[in-house]
């Protein structure tokens, strides 16, 4: 079962696992304890949490110009000018799940040569991304 939680340090809503005992927050590094945290949606189905939270959030679309470029080159282009560690595999974990809808450990080895499988082992400790089915990962 996953959760939607609003990150009491950035005030942003995210995808957490119930299961999990701690969250950190992948944009602040804020520190959630799961079974406190206000719960504000939940469902067993990661699409619906997607939804919930893009809503959240006022989603708007990506600019027409982004649209046109080849899709890998923009990610490429955002993980270069992104600092921070952790946003940067927020940008690579939302730029395959955009591209792919869901991806595997080769995907993000693609994106990070030789670092695929650190990255991805990050992004599940982080709860950004979600193994949606053996070996397939998606964006929260
Ligand atoms: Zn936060």
């Amino acid at each position: 079962m996953f959760a939607v939680v609003v990150c009491p340090g950035c005030r942003k809503p995210r995808g957490i696992k119930l299961s999990s005992q701690k969250s950190t927050c992948p944009r602040c590094g804020r520190v959630i304890e799961v079974r406190k945290a206000l719960i504000h949606f939940q469902s067993p189905d990661v699409r619906e949490i997607k939804a919930f939270i893009n809503a959240m959030s006022d989603f708007s679309p990506p600019v027409k110009e982004e649209e046109c470029r080849d899709p890998w080159i923009a990610m490429q282009d955002r993980i270069k000018s992104e600092r921070d560690p952790e946003e940067r595999l927020f940008v690579i974990a939302s730029g395959l799940s955009e591209i792919l809808g869901t991806f595997t450990v080769e995907d993000v080895e693609r994106v990070v040569p030789g670092k695929g499988e650190a990255y991805l082992r990050l992004m599940v400790d982080h709860v950004i991304v979600l193994e949606t089915s053996p070996g397939r990962y998606q964006v929260l």
